[in-house]
């Protein structure tokens, strides 16, 4: 593996399942495929667990005994670096920033944080939901005050200020899907990622791109619109490609930010992401979130629909999990329709 010279922990059930979605394929007369990322295990899985094995490694290689970490309220990477903290036996205090907007109870009780209080972390609130270095600054804050009680903190930060460890997550996950497409025997036409913090983004594209595979990546923008999200790609991919040391050079043409589904704002679904979530719930039973993973589908739907896929095309969704915070979203369903 790529990966292999970094220091790692396990976290994750790995490989994930890499499957063909039988009826949309029929329904569209194309071949879709998911990547079962939301099916990673570690409390209710996702793509932050990935990305925390790699982390973590390198915070054991410190001898590091606590993390920290920042994000919305509703973060599933937040959910998972308690839980990933808990397997580990790391002491971990988070910080859930104001980021969205909402006065729904259930967005503040509900999904991540309801499991965040439940894994027993120390939570600290932060009032700004726009300042990333603000709010890598509060944790930095805090690891001193920790480190001065005698502590070993560890801040997995939002910003770049860390070498991108995570990102090492998904150069992973593309050697693993390349090897699966292998033994089905299936080249697609494109995969489609949601694109947000852009580890698993940068890392999944580096990853294809170091293994000869010249496949296009659409990443689908949740947090900035396109042109600054493409940046930050790029940004990333350049700090991992340092740390590995590779020889290889990403254009900024291969690097796709798709922003049509990001209004209105980071954590707030529209109407396709909305439609993306029934669409595979009922054709498929399989779950999407509001925030990430339901955005992303509705850009898979949106190609599908203008015919951009032929019967004998084969294209692969990344489903990158984050279903506990459909649970702080009960407007996805009627309320009224069951009676209860
Ligand atoms: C964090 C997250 C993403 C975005 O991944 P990044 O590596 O931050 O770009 C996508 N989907 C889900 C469910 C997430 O929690």
């Amino acid at each position: 593996m790529l990966t292999d010279p970094f220091p790692r922990v396990n976290l994750s059930h790995k490989p994930t399942p890499l499957e063909r979605l039988d009826n949309l394929s029929d329904d569209f007369q194309t071949n879709i495929w998911i990547k079962r990322d939301d099916c990673t295990g570690l409390a209710f899985g996702g793509n932050k667990s990935r990305q925390l094995e790699y982390y973590i490694g390198h915070a054991k290689s410190k001898g590091a005994d606590t993390l920290l970490t920042t994000g919305a309220v509703q973060s599933n990477h937040v959910r998972m670096t308690v839980a990933a903290a808990r397997k580990m036996n790391m002491d971990v205090e988070v910080q859930l920033e104001h980021r969205v907007e909402r006065d729904q109870p259930e967005y503040h009780r509900s999904g991540n944080p309801f499991l965040v209080k439940l894994m027993g972390a120390k939570i600290h609130y932060y009032p700004v939901g726009e300042d990333e270095s603000g709010a890598d600054q509060a944790m930095i804050d805090r690891a001193e005050v920790l480190r001065a009680e005698g502590k070993n903190p560890y801040v997995i930060p939002l910003s770049n200020i860390r070498s991108p460890y995570g990102a090492l997550g998904y150069v992973e996950a593309a050697e693993e899907t390349l090897q699966q497409l292998q033994i089905l025997q299936v080249t697609p036409k494109r995969f489609f990622v949601a694109t947000g913090s852009a580890s698993t983004h940068a890392g999944f594209l580096l990853g294809l791109r170091a293994s000869n595979c010249s496949i296009p990546v659409q990443g689908v923008c949740v947090r900035r619109e396109g042109k600054s999200q493409k940046e930050r790609v790029l940004a990333k991919i350049q700090s991992v490609v340092e740390i590995m040391e590779l020889d290889i050079n990403i254009e900024s043409d291969d690097v796709i930010c798709d922003d049509r589904f990001l209004a209105p704002g980071y954590g707030q679904p529209n109407p396709p992401t909305r439609a993306a979530i029934e669409k595979l719930a009922r054709r498929e039973g399989i779950l999407l979130d509001p925030t990430y993973s339901g955005k992303a589908f509705a850009a898979v739907l949106d190609a599908l629909e203008s015919g951009e896929f032929g019967s004998d095309d084969h294209i692969v969704f990344l489903h990158t999990g984050g279903t506990p915070s459909l649970f702080a979203y009960p407007e996805l369903v009627d309320q009224e329709e069951s009676g209860f």
